[in-house]
């Protein structure tokens, strides 16, 4: 197969933070060795836990549309989130409303708890 790339458009690929990644795959090795959909026979249950993850919204407007994250900066501290559970780490972020006529440029400022992580 042929990729086609335009000489002319293109462009720098955005600046990106070093995102470290917080994803945890809580499954074990061996559902990764099975590339078919569902778990594999005699396998057991996973249980999997739902989480609600609420975005963050703009104060103005209330829109949770943003842009790119840029400016993140990582506090070592730990202490106890507004959640009543424990964190490690503040992390801030700036980004800006994506609503029209908006543009309101925020800071999102998230408790992480890294435990293993020193
Ligand atoms: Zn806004």
């Amino acid at each position: 197969m042929a990729r086609k790339q335009s000489s002319t458009g293109r462009k720098p690929k955005a600046k990106k933070t070093a995102n470290t990644t917080t994803k945890k795959t809580p499954s074990t090795p061996a559902d990764v060795a099975h590339p078919g959909p569902g778990r594999p026979k005699g396998a057991t249950n996973t249980p999997t836990d739902v989480v609600p993850v609420v975005k963050s919204r703009c104060a103005k407007c209330d829109s949770t549309n943003r842009g790119e994250y840029w400016g993140r900066t990582v506090q070592q501290f730990a202490g106890t989130a507004p959640d009543g559970k424990p964190y490690t780490h503040i992390v801030r972020r700036k980004c800006k409303c994506l609503t029209e006529g908006c543009g309101q440029i925020r800071i999102d400022k998230t408790y992480e708890n890294r435990p293993s992580s020193g």
